[in-house]
Order: C-alpha cells, then structure tokens, then sequence
C-alpha cells in the first residue's frame, strides 16, 4: 500500500491505490463532474498489475505455487508485463505464448522483464497444436507446478479488481459515483468494479465501452453470439471475437461502440488537455463520455468516473506516431512534419 515518507520492500508494494483525478478542460464542457483512475500509477504502468498479483498470491494460498515454478499466459500485452513484473520478485518463471503479429518491440519488452517467449503463427486456428492456446495449454500441462492465469476465463481476474479498484473508487468518490464508465476486454476490470459499486449503490450507472467489431455488446443485448459483428480493427484491449467468462454481464447496464479512429484523436487530445499521457483505450473510455454527453446521458450533479487502463509509452508505434495516424488514414490530409525545422 501506498504511504507518504515511506521505504517499500519490492515494487509489488506499489500496486493498487491509484490516484482518480479531475478531468477539468477535456469534459468542461460536458454536463457533470469527470473523474478517472490513472493505473498507468501501478508499476508496471498498467490495470494488469492489479490480476497479476491477485492470480499468483490467490495461488499461493492454495498451495499451488512452490518459489521456482511457472506461471502461463498467452499475452504479449500488458497482462503479459505485468506477470513477467510480479514473477520476477516472486521467484517464478514466466512463460508467455505470444502470437506473431506482436510487435519485436513488444517481445523485447517481456524478455527484458525475464520472461521466456514463445512466438506462435498468428494465421493458425485456436485449436490449431501450434496456436498460442494450445501452446500455452501443452506447457501448462508438461510443467508441474505451473498455473495459467487464462484473464478470459479466469474468475479472480474479476475478484481482484473488486476488491481493489472497486473499493478505491468507492473510497475515492465517498460514495458520491453516479457513473461507472471502463473499457471491456476480458470485462475483468468493469465487471469487478461495478460489482462492487453496486453492492454499495444499486443507482450507479454502469457503461462498458466496445470496439465496432467486437460481439460484446450485442451479446450483452440479446444473449447470443453473432459472427456478423466480428470484423478487424486497430484498438488493442477492448473488445473481443469470443465471449469472456470473465466478463459479468449482469454487473453492466449498456455498452456503447467507439471506432478506432475517434478513440485515437482523443487519445491525443487528452494529452494535450490534461497533460495525462494514457493508452489508446483511454482516448475510448474519453471519446464514449463525448458521444454519452452528446446523447444527454449526464446532469449536472452527475459524478462519472471513468478508467485510464495503462500508459501512451507503450503506443509510441501506433497512436503518438504521425506517420502511423496518417497510414491509418486518421488524418484528413497528408500530415506534414510537425516537428519545428531549426534554422541555421
Ligand atoms: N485497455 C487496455 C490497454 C488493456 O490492455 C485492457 C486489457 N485487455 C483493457 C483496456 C480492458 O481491461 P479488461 O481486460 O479488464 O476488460
């Protein structure tokens, strides 16, 4: 836990107890107060920290983790940073099944933090032998002593954000939330926070934010599973092809769509409002506020929290890079260099 003038004994410590911070010009003109939890804070900068510790120490307790044995997961993303963080202080080996379209840069960063890397095709089905899943599966069966953390399926990624980020925010707002709003991936975050909310204030009004091609909220509205929603698109960490189990559906009172290309202008913006350098999923949860505030969702004395899930280092790449934005086709017209020519 985080203390004033304090010495910490390893960097675990720092997990949790994220700051909320006011929103004050991006939303100024919005009905309502705006308030978002940084977990770029945790550190290793990302929400993931949080499962990541959970998941392990809940296995500890169980007797399943011996120091030396080996945590699993299919993630090159920030789950993955975050396991490799907590296993190097813990004493564990990491493995982490990562599929082919992730960035060298990614890959470079895990194996930075001691991770062992396993790189599988990405153009292969799930239950292909040589898809991360089954990787990932056939190690977890060959190494005894191993756990697969599996975030998708996987119910104490949702207990770890009640008992963490749910409390904090309810610590945080004094019970004054009127609004939940959080990105879903594995639904982890949302759901284990609206769950714990609600057990304070049924009222609180929770909004999941999904990606167009994902099934999520079209699943959430009709119970079934419609392909036709699945279609390829840019934002890493929302939405997904499959329906989580780890995502509580009844916790979440509607989902809203963002598009890639919105949620990167805002992702922008809010840098250079704010002065808050946040992940391209924040720039979503930021650009669902603009469209629910256009949709008259909020009134004045409404007090919205909103979830910033990791940090803009990680998307140098991709949403902070011009020249991505424009082979995007984000940008209306060419966009020149706009970094100042020096004279001389
Ligand atoms: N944003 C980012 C950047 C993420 O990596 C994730 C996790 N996949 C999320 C949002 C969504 O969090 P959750 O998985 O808890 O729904």
């Amino acid at each position: 836990m985080k203390q004033e003038n304090k010495v910490f004994k390893s960097v675990l410590d720092l997990i949790g107890n994220t700051p909320l911070v006011k929103l004050n010009k991006i939303t100024s003109n919005f009905k309502g107060d705006f308030y978002a939890k940084i977990e770029s804070f945790n550190p290793g900068h990302s929400s993931k920290d949080r499962i990541a510790l959970y998941i392990i120490e809940q296995a500890e307790k169980k007797g399943i983790l011996k120091p030396g044995d080996t945590i699993i997961e299919t993630t090159s993303g920030n789950t993955g940073f975050s396991l490799a963080m907590v296993s190097i202080i813990k004493g564990y080996e990491c493995v982490l099944a990562v599929s082919s379209k992730s960035s060298p840069d990614k890959i470079d960063m895990l194996k930075t933090m001691g991770a062992q890397v396993f790189v599988c095709p990405a153009h292969v089905s799930a239950d292909d032998p040589r898809s991360y899943y089954e990787v990932a599966k056939r190690l977890h069966q060959e190494r005894k002593g191993s756990v697969y953390i599996n975030q998708y399926f996987n119910q104490l990624n949702i207990d770890a954000h009640y008992h963490g980020t749910g409390k904090e925010i309810w610590n945080q707002t004094e019970g004054t939330i009127t609004h939940l709003v959080a990105c879903s991936g594995t639904g982890g975050t949302i759901s284990g926070t609206a769950k714990y909310i609600k057990e304070q204030n049924p009222n609180v009004k929770v909004i999941g934010v999904d990606a167009f091609g994902s099934v999520i909220k079209k699943y959430h509205e009709t119970r079934e599973f419609d392909e036709k929603e699945i279609y390829p698109y840019r934002i890493e960490g929302l939405g997904k092809n499959l329906i989580p189990a780890a995502t509580d559906f009844d916790t979440i009172d509607e989902f809203i769509k963002v598009t890639d290309e919105d949620s990167a202008h805002t992702a922008r913006q809010i840098a250079k409002t704010e002065g808050m350098f946040v992940g391209y999923t924040s720039g979503a949860v930021v650009q669902a506020l603009k469209q629910l505030n256009e949709a008259g969702e909020f009134k004045e004395d409404d007090k919205v929290v909103v979830i910033f899930p990791d940090h803009g280092s990680r998307y140098m790449s991709k949403v902070y890079s011009d020249k991505w934005m424009n082979d995007q086709g984000f940008f209306d017209s060419v966009h020149e260099e706009t970094v100042e020519k020096v004279q001389y």
